[in-house]
């Protein structure tokens, strides 16, 4: 399988070589030239294991990677033990498990991995990638990233005490959860680097920006990024549409409806390509927060990132965004893979404009994509955590709150609706203690999280200042 830039300009490339690399050269994103037709080989998928599963869809986009290692790495990734942080005891060391809630409403647990959120499903991957690859090559890289929070800890648990690889993160300082400070600051690995930055998280997303676009300071220093326009994580990402599919139905004649609470369009993007890939998904319902750049869209055919300023801070943090970085890859789709289309739409959008596609070809087109949006607020998330709490007894996140509030309101008789369950409540304690009064539960291993020593290194908002520590510890 070879990878096209969403913008045309790039010579096709084989996975391994966009593995590493985060945009294309054009300022595109990579997508594979096609997508693999499965529906045929669903009732062979149907009972695999999540490991198996995962080698079989895998394949399918990786030719740079022989068969026999791949199904190692991939068995590697995602064993009981990784994943087995289940909040049901019974289900611990299932990966993807399902909950039903009601007859066709439940959560596909995402978030039993070491960071507690679903960007372990990918991220652990990615680990294990990049060590590959890396040690075939006899390379090194540096993974510079900004996180607000669930990013940089996926990623320093996925990299950590890994040969070749070392991972400088930047963290706003005080601005994480204590819960999510303390996950990343008390890891004690040789190869992590936790640096808290004087500023808030666009600070440091811009000293990431600035050290990544010093071209000779990237070559000389293997600079690279994992963030969520890697496509290997939206790779990984398909394989639980998948396994959600499978469990929530009995035969490959029924359709079932995902919703998925949304930032960057990474997650949901997996969801459109498993459906392009003939899995039988009736709807994908995206669920923003007050953050709706994206549910505006869906519903108004306008694409408006925002500035900064309006870009609001709520309980839902991880759904705050200000444009969606992996949105480009699904208006390629839309727009019939036109890379002279894509290329003038952004064009306006990297200018810090918008564009609006609802009177042209395409918003026809749209529906065939099965798309659908809805928005959430701080008082929605509140009372759906309660709601769900008295109801259930399960006690859910605030993000995948949003996900629940928002398919409450698609439901269709017949067709089992899942949500996507994209973080515990552990991590967000604060807004736990105002809807149920409570602390939230935590898995036993993570009592006292908070009282281990932390290595954390504070630094002001400097582009020097990260530079000076790169080349100190490399
Ligand atoms: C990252 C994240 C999201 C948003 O996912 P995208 O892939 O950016 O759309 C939602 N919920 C949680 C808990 C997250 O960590």
């Amino acid at each position: 399988m070879k990878y096209l830039s969403t913008r045309g300009g790039a010579q096709p490339q084989e996975f391994c070589d966009i593995l590493l690399g985060g945009l294309a050269p054009d300022g595109g994103l990579y997508l594979p030239e096609s997508y693999p037709q499965v529906a045929a080989q669903l009732t062979e998928w149907r009972d695999l294991s999540y490991a198996e599963l995962t080698f079989r869809i895998l394949r399918l986009f990786i030719s740079d990677i022989p068969e026999a290692d791949l199904r190692i790495i991939c068995e590697k990734t995602y064993t009981a033990q990784t994943y087995r942080w289940s909040r049901d005891p019974a289900k611990a060391g299932d990966i993807a498990p399902l909950t039903t809630l009601e007859p066709d409403f439940s959560l596909l647990e995402l978030s039993n991995g070491p960071t507690l959120a679903f960007k372990d499903m990918a991220m652990q991957l990615l680990g294990n990638l990049f060590e590959y690859v890396l040690e075939q090559r006899g390379e090194t890289i540096n993974i510079l990233g900004a996180t607000s929070g669930d990013t940089g800890s996926a990623a320093e648990y996925a990299m950590r005490g890994k040969h070749n690889v070392r991972v400088f993160m930047l963290s706003p300082e005080g601005r994480m959860s204590a819960f999510q400070r303390a996950q990343m600051y008390s890891l004690q690995d040789a190869n992590i680097f936790n640096l808290a930055v004087r500023g808030m998280f666009d600070d440091a997303q811009d000293i990431v920006k600035a050290v990544s676009n010093d071209a000779d300071f990237k070559t000389k220093f293997k600079i690279g990024a994992v963030n969520s326009i890697n496509w290997a994580r939206v790779a990984a990402q398909i394989v639980y549409y998948f396994k959600g599919y499978f469990e929530a139905t009995r035969s490959n004649e029924e359709q079932v409806t995902f919703c998925v609470p949304s930032g960057n369009f990474g997650n949901i993007c997996a969801g459109h390509v498993a459906r392009m890939m003939g899995l039988p998904i009736s709807k994908l319902v995206l669920a923003t927060n007050e953050n709706n750049v994206l549910d505006e869209f869906f519903r108004s055919g306008i694409y408006r990132p925002r500035t900064t300023a309006e870009t609001r801070v709520t309980s839902s943090p991880s759904m705050d965004i200000s444009k969606a970085s992996n949105f480009e890859r699904f208006i390629f789709d839309l727009v019939g893979r036109d890379a002279t289309v894509v290329r003038e739409l952004w064009r306006e959008v990297d200018a810090g404009g918008s564009f609006n596609l609802a009177d042209g070809p395409f918003a026809k087109r749209l529906p065939e994509f099965g798309f659908v949006s809805a928005s959430s607020s701080h008082a929605d998330r509140v009372a759906t955590i309660r709601d769900i709490w008295e109801r259930y007894g399960l006690m859910i996140d605030p993000h995948t709150a949003d996900g629940i509030k928002v398919a409450r309101e698609y439901r269709t008789a017949g067709i089992p609706m899942i949500v996507l369950e994209t973080a515990q409540a552990v991590k967000f304690a604060e807004t736990i203690q105002e809807a149920l009064g409570r602390d939230p539960l935590r898995p036993k291993e993570l009592e006292g999280l908070e009282n281990l020593p932390q290595r954390v290194e504070l630094i002001d908002a400097a582009v020097e200042e990260i530079k000076r520590i790169i080349v100190r510890e490399c």
